[in-house]
C-alpha cells in the first residue's frame, strides 16, 4: 500500500509540479507587472504634484511681479504729486508772495532815508496798501529790516525782530553780500537755530543819494504754511486724466517739512511709508525753498482707479489651498492604490492557496481510486478504509468548492438562501454526526450539547456550511487530540450556536479581522497549515443573511469559542418566553 501510494504520489507530483511551476510563473509575471504599474502610477502622481507645485510657484512669482509693477506705478504717481507740490508752492509763493513783498520793501527802503523811524510803520502801511497783491503778500512777513552798509550803521527792524544773535548773523550775511556784490532781485537766507527756522528774504537797491541799501523781511513760518496749503488745495495735485477724474486731493497725502524737519503743511491723513515718495525742493525757483522736503503718497484705494484692473490682490492663499487639495488628493490616491495592491496580493495568495487546498484531496482521491482499480488492497478492511478516505476527501473538496462558490456569490451580491422554519437541534446533530464520520478514526471528539425546542428560520445548507467551516477550523487549528463542543442554546431571544475547541485561541486584537476576507493569522500564514482565509468570511456573510451576528471569544479552556446568534422563529417557546 505504501509502495503504491509512493508511486501514485510520484506520478501526481510530476503533474502537479508542472501545474505549480505554471502557476508560480503566472503569479510572478502578474506580480512584476503590477509592481511596475504601481511604480508608474506613483511616479505620475508625483509628477502631477511637482507640476502643481511649479504652477503655484509660477503664479506666486507672476503675482509678485504684477504687484511690484503696480506698486512702482503708484510710487511714480506719488512722485508726480511731490513734483507738483514743489512746482506749485515755489511758483506761487515766489511770484505772488516773496517777489511782490520784497519789491515793495526795497522801494520803501530806497525812499525813506531817515529810517529806521519810518520803516517802523511799514507793517501797517503794507497791510492797508492799495494793491491787493501787496496786502496779501504782506501776510508772509514777521518783521522787516533795513541796512545801509556804506553808512556803517546796524540793522534796523520793524515788527517782531529776531534775537540779537540771529540779527548779527543776518548782518554778517548781508555784509558778505555787499562785499561780493552779488546781483539779483533778492536772495533767501535760512538759519536753523535751536530747532526753529529763521528764513529771511534780502534784496538791495540804490538810495537817491547813491548809497547801496539792503532791505528785506523775515518769513512768518505759520503764514507760509497756510499760504502753501491754500495753494495746494486750490487744484487737484494729480492730472484729472489719470484717474478718470476720480482721484481728488482727498485721496492724496502730503507733508511738507521745513529745513528743521518740522511739518509745515499736511494734506490728508499722515503719510504712511510704503508707497510714498520723498523729494527735496532743491534749487527750484532760485532755491527759495532749498532745504525743504515734501513726502507724498496716494491712498491705496487710488490704485483701483489709476491702475488698469486695480491693485492685484495676493492670490497666494488660493494657490496654496489648491496645492494642499492636490496633495490631499494624491495622498488619497496613493492610499487607495496601496489598498488595491494589498487586496490584489491577498487575492493572489488566495488563488495559490486554493490550488494547494484542491491538490491535497485530489491527490488522495486519485491515489486510493487507483489502488482500488488495480485491486492492490490486501484485505476487506483496507478496501473499506480506502473508500472512507475517498469519501472524506470528496467531502472536503465539496466543502471547499461550496465555500468558493458562496464567496463568489457574496462577491456578486447574489442571494440564494431559502429560509424555512427548522428545529435546530436535529439539524446540528446530523451535521455533527456527518462531520464526526468524516474524521475517520481521528482522536478528535465532537461533543454536541444541543438544547431541544429551539427553532429558527434558516437555510439548512447554509447552516451546514457555517457549522462545518467552524468545526473544520477547530480540527485544523487545534491539537490532534481534543474535544470540540458544538453547542445550541436560547439566550436573550436568540438561538445561540457555538463551536468551542481546545486550540490556541485567537488574540483579542485579531478577533474582528479573522472574519475579513483572505485574512489569516500571522502564525498560520507562516506555518504549513493550509487555508484560504475565506472560511470565516463565508460564515459571517451567511450569518448576516440570516439577520444574525457572529463573533469569537475565549472558550472555557484556552481555545476559541465561535458564537453565531440567529433570530428565533416567532413561535419558538424560548422566543415566547423571552418576550
Ligand atoms: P482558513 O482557515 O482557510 O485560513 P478562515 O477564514 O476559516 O480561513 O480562518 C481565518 C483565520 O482565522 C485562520 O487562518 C486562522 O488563522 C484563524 N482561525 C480560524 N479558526 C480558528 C480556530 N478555531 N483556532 C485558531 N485560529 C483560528
Amino acid at each position: 500500500m505504501q509502495a503504491f501510494a509512493d508511486s501514485a504520489g510520484g506520478a501526481e507530483t510530476a503533474q502537479t509540479r508542472v501545474l505549480y511551476s505554471r502557476l508560480s510563473k503566472a503569479f510572478a509575471l502578474s506580480w512584476n507587472s503590477r509592481n511596475t504599474r504601481t511604480t508608474l502610477i506613483v511616479a505620475l502622481l508625483l509628477v502631477s504634484l511637482v507640476t502643481a507645485g511649479l504652477l503655484t510657484a509660477q503664479a506666486y512669482v507672476a503675482g509678485w511681479y504684477q504687484r511690484a509693477a503696480a506698486e512702482s506705478v503708484l510710487r511714480d504717481y506719488s512722485s508726480l504729486v511731490a513734483d507738483e507740490v514743489i512746482r506749485r508752492t515755489s511758483a506761487d509763493v515766489g511770484y505772488y508772495g516773496y517777489y511782490v513783498l520784497e519789491t515793495a520793501v526795497l522801494r520803501e527802503a530806497q525812499r525813506s532815508a531817515k529810517l529806521p523811524a519810518d520803516i517802523a510803520d511799514i507793517k501797517g502801511a503794507f497791510a492797508s496798501a492799495q494793491e491787493p497783491g501787496l496786502r496779501n503778500a504782506a501776510r508772509l512777513a514777521k518783521s522787516y529790516f533795513r541796512i545801509e552798509p556804506g553808512k556803517g550803521g546796524g540793522l534796523s527792524f520793524a515788527g517782531d525782530a529776531p534775537p540779537p544773535r540771529i540779527a548779527q548773523w543776518l548782518q554778517a550775511q548781508i555784509a558778505e553780500m555787499a562785499a561780493s556784490r552779488r546781483a539779483g532781485p533778492f536772495k533767501k537766507l535760512t538759519l536753523v537755530d535751536q530747532g526753529s527756522v529763521h528764513s529771511f528774504v534780502v534784496g538791495s537797491a540804490q538810495t537817491p543819494a547813491g548809497q547801496e541799501v539792503f532791505g528785506g523781511f523775515e518769513t512768518d513760518m505759520a503764514a507760509l504754511g497756510a499760504w502753501m496749503k491754500t495753494v495746494l488745495e486750490r487744484q487737484p495735485l494729480l492730472p484729472p486724466t489719470l484717474g478718470h477724474g476720480k482721484v481728488t486731493n482727498a485721496m492724496v497725502q502730503v507733508s511738507v517739512r521745513d529745513p528743521a524737519g518740522s511739518q509745515l503743511v499736511q494734506l490728508g491723513a499722515p503719510v504712511a511709508g510704503g508707497l510714498s515718495a520723498t523729494k527735496a525742493f532743491g534749487d527750484t525757483y532760485q532755491g527759495i525753498f532749498s532745504g525743504y522736503t515734501v513726502i507724498a503718497a496716494l491712498d491705496p484705494q487710488v490704485g483701483d482707479a489709476v491702475i488698469i484692473g486695480g491693485l492685484p490682490r495676493s492670490r497666494l492663499p488660493f494657490f496654496l489651498g489648491l496645492l494642499a487639495l492636490n496633495v490631499a488628493l494624491i495622498v488619497a490616491a496613493i492610499l487607495q492604490l496601496r489598498r488595491e495592491t494589498a487586496l490584489q496580493r491577498l487575492r493572489d495568495e488566495f488563488v495559490a492557496s486554493v490550488s494547494h487546498e484542491l491538490r491535497t484531496p485530489l491527490t488522495q482521491i486519485r491515489m486510493f481510486t487507483e489502488t482500488l482499480l488495480l485491486e492492490r488492497v490486501r484485505s476487506d478492511q483496507e478496501h473499506r478504509r480506502s473508500l472512507e478516505i475517498i469519501d472524506r476527501e470528496a467531502r472536503r473538496l465539496g466543502q471547499l468548492v461550496e465555500n468558493i462558490l458562496q464567496f463568489s456569490r457574496s462577491d456578486r451580491k447574489v442571494s440564494s438562501l431559502v429560509r424555512t422554519r427548522r428545529e435546530l437541534a436535529p439539524l446540528l446533530a446530523e451535521i455533527a454526526d456527518d462531520f464526526a464520520a468524516s474524521l475517520n478514526g481521528s482522536p478528535v471528539q465532537i461533543e454536541p450539547r444541543l438544547a431541544e425546542g429551539i427553532a429558527a428560520e434558516v437555510d439548512a445548507d447554509a447552516i451546514r456550511q457555517i457549522v462545518l467551516n467552524l468545526l473544520d477550523n477547530g480540527v485544523k487549528y487545534g491539537p490532534n487530540q481534543q474535544r470540540i463542543l458544538l453547542g445550541l442554546e436560547a439566550r436573550d431571544g436568540k438561538a445561540v450556536v457555538f463551536v468551542e475547541d481546545e486550540g490556541p485561541g485567537i488574540p483579542v486584537a485579531e478577533r474582528r479581522r479573522v472574519f475579513e476576507r483572505f485574512y489569516r493569522l500571522k502564525r498560520d500564514r507562516e506555518s504549513a497549515t493550509a487555508g484560504t482565509g475565506i472560511g470565516l468570511s463565508v460564515v459571517r456573510d451567511l450569518v448576516l443573511r440570516h439577520d444574525g451576528r457572529c463573533h469569537v471569544e475565549n472558550g472555557s479552556g484556552k481555545g476559541a469559542r465561535f458564537v453565531v446568534e440567529l433570530p428565533l422563529a416567532p413561535s419558538t417557546p424560548a422566543a415566547e418566553g423571552a418576550r
